[in-house]
Parts: C-alpha cells; structure tokens; sequence
C-alpha cells in the first residue's frame, strides 16, 4: 500500500487473475486523481482493513476523500475515464473475496459528516457512523432509532441496505435523502419516491447517498439512552460480540429467520478452514482462527445447501460478495 503524491499503479497490482483496465494501461488516471485528492488515494490497497470480516485482497485503488466537492470530482473523473467503482462505507455488511477490487473502491466516509438536528428530527451524512448517530439522537432528546443500536455501519450503508432489528428499520424514520450520481448534480429524493424494502433501498449501485433526513420524536435523553442500552443488552446475549464477521448472512426467508433454519439443520458450530457458525446465532458466520474470504463464501455454500435439503428453502445472501476470485 502507498499513499499516493506522484505514485503510478504497477503492471499488476492483484493477486488473482486480472483483466485489463483503463487503470492499468494509463498511469496518467493515477497522478491525476492524486492531484485531486492529494493523500487521500492508495493503491492497492488491501480491503481486510476495511471491512469487518477483516477479509479481502487489495483495491486496485481506495479513494477516501476528505470534503464532498473532491469527492464529487474524483468520482466523476473516474466515470469518465470508464474505471469501475465500488462504493463502500464501513464495510460491515460485506464480503471482499481474496483477489480484491477492481477499479476503485470509493467512500464517503470521511467527505459527508455532517450531523445537525431539525425542526422534526435530524440531518446526518452519509459518512456518519451509526452508532455516532444514536449517540447523537440521545443526546438531543430525538428518539425512534433505538432499535438500530448494536449496528456498526455507516448511515449511507445502513440507508442502502436499509438496516434494522428488533422490529425498526432506518428506512421507518426517513423523510428522504440526497444523492449524486458520477456525472450529475445532488439531488434530494422524498421517501416516497424510493423503494424501500426489507433490506433495501432500492437503489442503483452508482447512486451516493449523501446525505439523509429523518423524522423522529421527541424523547427525554435518559429514556432514549436507557432503551439503547436495553437494545444492546438484548444484542450481546444473543448474537457474537467483539468477532469478525458481517452480522447475519442470510436474509430471512418470508415468515421465517434464517438463524432458526440453520440452527435446526444442526449447523451451529461448523467450519471451514477459519470460517465458522456461531454457536450463538447461527445466521452469523465469524472469521476465527484466520479464516480466508474463500472458507467464508465455501462455509455459506454448505449452509445453504444443508438448509435446502433439512427445510427445503434456499437461503439468500443479506451480506454482499465482492471482488476478484
Ligand atoms: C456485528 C454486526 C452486527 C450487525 N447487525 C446488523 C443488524 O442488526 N441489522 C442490519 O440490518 N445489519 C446489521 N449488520 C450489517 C451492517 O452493519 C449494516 O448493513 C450496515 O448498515 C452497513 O453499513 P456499512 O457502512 O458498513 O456499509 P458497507 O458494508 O460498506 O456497504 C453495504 C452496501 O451499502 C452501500 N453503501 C455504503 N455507503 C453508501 C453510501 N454512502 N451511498 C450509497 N451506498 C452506500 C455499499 O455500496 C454496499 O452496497 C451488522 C454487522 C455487524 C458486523
């Protein structure tokens, strides 16, 4: 990894089998991007420490720019220059396979922090981490969120995935949000005009959530602290804390959880290589002892599989797979 000033990408950066790019053939992309963002782009830079399995080759490029007009400008550079993108935020809700990214890995982690309150809630950007968020919420008497803490995302991720527990979603107490898109300018889309659903928002993989608003009621900060707090009591004695590991991997299938099916298929506890079922929620899967992205993505295959044939459904995938085998 290097961080770049006048740096130029080598002729291969990946460990697995790699396909041409703009990247690759043109160096030129490289300095002029470290001209826009200088000190906030590496090269292959590898995902592991970005995500919370603490798996994942490298990034051809990590871009973390530090205000949003760079950001908007690295962003559109890359488009044009037709290197692929791959937005990430605290990289708790995926799986980066062990040959890493291609293109450039984006986020908006550091550009769009903003956090103020409003006449009927909040405003938070993109970059805000969750639980900074309810901290935030506690604090200025803003209550409806309680149910989200334990997550450890960011509030762009958890509005993409439009994250929840115990009954709330994120997408419950929104009142819309503003995006850009490469090439185009912000823009502010109404709650109703997104598609929100279990587990989405419903939007294209280009769009960047910049920024959010949110409808909340007024609360009395100890009470909102004190159900935040029962929130995650109830979190660590049923799911795995301080583990690698992205939260649960399968989404519920309609009318039942994931967790219960693979518990009954006596899967608790199974492993592959240093990937494993915990044994105290068994829709999360850790990386223990060392795992690869490989034992990880082999262990959810076998799960499935064992599911299918113990209760005949097939279970899909919450968490994201990225990356070059
Ligand atoms: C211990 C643990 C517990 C968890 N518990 C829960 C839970 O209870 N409920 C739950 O729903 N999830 C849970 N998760 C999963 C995860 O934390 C959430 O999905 C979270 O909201 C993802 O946010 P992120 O910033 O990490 O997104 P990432 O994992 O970085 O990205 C997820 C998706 O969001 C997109 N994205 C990220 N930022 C932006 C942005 N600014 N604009 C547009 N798209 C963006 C990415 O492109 C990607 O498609 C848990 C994870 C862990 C590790």
């Amino acid at each position: 990894m290097r961080a770049l000033g006048v740096a130029v990408l080598g002729p291969r950066l990946g460990r697995g089998p790699r396909t041409e790019t703009a990247l690759e053939t043109d160096p030129k992309i490289v300095s002029e991007l470290a001209r826009m963002a200088p000190g906030q782009v590496l090269v292959a830079e590898p995902m592991a420490r970005h995500t919370s399995f603490g798996l994942g080759g490298p990034a051809d490029l990590f871009v973390e720019p530090t205000d949003p007009s760079t950001f908007r400008e690295c962003a559109d550079y890359l488009a044009e220059a037709g290197v692929p993108v791959t937005l990430m935020g605290r990289g708790t809700n995926v799986l980066v396979r062990s040959g890493g990214i291609e293109g450039a890995v984006m986020t908006g982690m550091k550009a769009f922090t903003t956090l103020t309150p409003t006449d009927s809630g909040a405003r938070a950007g993109g970059g805000v981490g969750l639980p900074r968020l309810l901290s935030f919420c506690a604090e200025h008497g803003l209550s409806g969120l309680e149910g989200l803490s334990g997550i450890p995302g960011s509030v762009g991720g958890a509005v993409a995935t439009n994250a929840g527990s115990f009954g709330v979603s994120v997408g419950d107490r929104l009142t819309g949000i503003t995006v850009s898109k490469p090439g185009g300018s912000s823009s502010f889309v109404p709650r109703d005009e997104l598609q929100i659903a279990y587990r989405t928002a419903g939007l294209s993989p280009e769009t960047l959530i910049e920024e959010i608003e949110l409808a909340l009621d007024p609360g009395e900060p100890a009470d909102i602290r004190a159900a935040q707090q029962e929130t995650l009591e109830r979190k660590w004695k049923s799911q795995p804390s301080g583990m690698r590991c992205a939260g649960c991997v399968f989404r519920n299938p309609e009318g039942a959880a994931a967790g219960k099916l693979i518990d009954e298929a006596g899967l608790k506890g199974l492993r592959v290589g240093g990937a494993v079922v915990s044994d105290l929620h068994a829709n999360f899967i850790l990386n223990d002892r060392g795992a690869t992205s490989e034992d990880v993505e082999e262990l959810v295959e076998i799960v499935r599989e064992r599911v299918a044939a113990s209760a005949g459904v097939t279970l899909e995938l919450e968490i994201e797979v990225v990356g070059r085998r």
